[in-house]
């Protein structure tokens, strides 16, 4: 039934880069008979799955929506795509994102744009839009997505879908190509918050092939999700409302839906009190500065020689060097160049205290200011992102303000915290999806998930 919907809506949508339809069949063919023959099978056998292209799939081509990696097919699974398999859910395929996920727009990609099934002049988030544009459009009924300023949130929120970042160090970042390491973190796309913590579960754990990966012995998800659909699972919570996260500068739309949703809560019983994290102010400006640092030291195996394409130059010798510039000239697209080049300029000698020295301090900084509102409250909220889905091109030429539209969601990734979006209903001026963002302190992922199906 889901590749009969991804035959009927993606032709439009461009939800995916690569549908892996035999392949999932004859998964399920083999689910069904060892199903038939008694055999034990994995907690989500059967349930099929899209996986956003940053992921490493043995039996399916891996892009990250670069041109550099075109044709690519990796020699090894990520881990929690593994974790799939061993689970026996079905992927379905490859999920269209902005190249090496920089964006929040999906028009990033080396491979055309992904449109937003609510409306298709618009952009379904980014980079991860390809993965909630298919959950939204009943393509799957669970993505994988990864988020390392917000690109599961922030699509989850354009979408109406839900979407979750774990504790940085939760789930492996095995097998996930990197963007900026000390802030990647992959984690569920889905329709509801029960979903995404039946893929939670699956996924998350310590694995012994990601350094950062913690050894903590976690809750079920589903468990947490499950407890928050009791009675009463509002009475007494202490929600956190982020000053700097809350006014101007967010649509009217979003601000009304953001409200009445505080007032729900305290109708609910929890206690709303407003704290402040006056460092969130500085966190984009930090966040533009670590994240290309970080890129453009990982971006640096794209040499024409280790992975995906190569490009002789039109003329000169055929030195590596040469060709190294070649390719990759042809092979990243713009904004990847933008990256780099800043990324190069904040490491290089005489600057790198300016910036990236004075960006980790900030850093440091939003780590203190969560530290200071999670000793008054359990969870924070504020709206997902500052608008709806905006229409395509209305960013593009202007990076600034495309940047700016993460101010939401990077401060979490800058202290490794939870967050989560939840639909919470459509902004009145323009009908579109609008979302809650809660978040918790590190490694209590848990809190989310009951309070998001408390919420939701
Ligand atoms: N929009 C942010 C960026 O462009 C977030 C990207 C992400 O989370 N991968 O960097």
């Amino acid at each position: 039934a889901h590749l009969d919907q991804i035959t009927a809506v993606d032709t439009d949508l461009h939800a995916f880069l690569y549908v892996a339809a035999d392949a999932a069949l004859a998964t399920a063919a083999r689910i069904d008979a060892r199903r038939a023959a008694g055999e034990e099978l994995g907690p989500l056998a059967g349930v099929p799955i899209a996986i956003k292209d940053v992921l490493t799939t043995l039996d399916m081509p891996t892009t990250a929506g670069s041109k550099i990696l075109e044709g690519w097919v990796p020699p090894y699974d990520a881990t929690v795509v593994r974790r799939l398999r061993a689970a026996d859910l079905i992927p379905l395929g490859k999920t269209n994102m902005d190249e090496f996920a920089m964006g929040s727009s999906t028009e990033h990609s080396a491979y055309g744009v992904t449109r937003n099934p609510w409306d298709r002049d618009r952009i379904p988030g980014g980079s991860g839009g390809g993965s909630a544009a298919a959950v939204a459009s009943f393509q799957a009924p669970l993505a994988l997505g990864s988020d390392t300023g917000g690109s599961i949130r922030q699509p989850a929120a354009v979408t109406g879908s839900v979407g979750v970042k774990p504790t940085y160090g939760a789930v492996s970042r095995y097998g996930a190509i990197a963007l900026a390491s000390s802030l990647d973190q992959v984690g569920p796309v889905s329709r509801t918050v029960f979903d995404a913590a039946l893929l939670h579960d699956v996924i998350g754990g310590h694995d012994p092939l990601d350094s950062t990966s913690l050894t903590d012995a976690w809750p079920s998800m589903a468990a947490a999700a499950t407890a928050g659909l009791k009675d009463g699972a509002l009475k007494g919570v202490r929600v956190g409302v982020i000053k700097e996260l809350s006014g101007s500068g967010f649509q009217a739309g979003v601000t009304q839906r953001f409200t009445e949703t505080l007032a729900l809560l305290t109708a609910a019983g929890a206690e709303i009190t407003e704290v402040s994290a006056p460092n969130f102010e500085y966190a984009v400006a930090a966040y533009y500065l670590i994240l290309p640092a970080e890129a453009s030291s990982n971006l640096a195996r794209f040499d024409s020689v280790r992975f995906g394409i190569r490009v002789d130059p039109a003329e000169g010798s055929l030195t590596s060097e040469h060709v190294m510039a070649a390719t990759r000239e042809a092979g990243f697209g713009p904004e990847v160049k933008r990256r780099i080049i800043l990324g190069t300029y904040a490491l290089s000698t005489g600057y790198y205290d300016a910036y990236y020295g004075s960006a980790q301090k900030v850093r440091t900084l939003i780590q203190r200011d969560f530290a200071a509102a999670f000793d008054q409250v359990d969870i924070l909220v504020s709206p997902s992102a500052p608008t709806t889905a905006f229409k395509f091109g209305e960013k593009l030429e202007d990076p600034m303000a495309m940047y700016l539209n993460d101010i939401t969601t990077i401060p979490a990734n800058l202290a490794g915290v939870p967050g989560m979006s939840i639909p919470i209903g459509l902004a009145p001026e323009d009908g579109l999806p609008v979302g809650l963002q809660i978040m918790a302190p590190a490694r209590a992922d848990a809190r989310l998930y009951t309070y998001g199906a408390a919420i939701e």
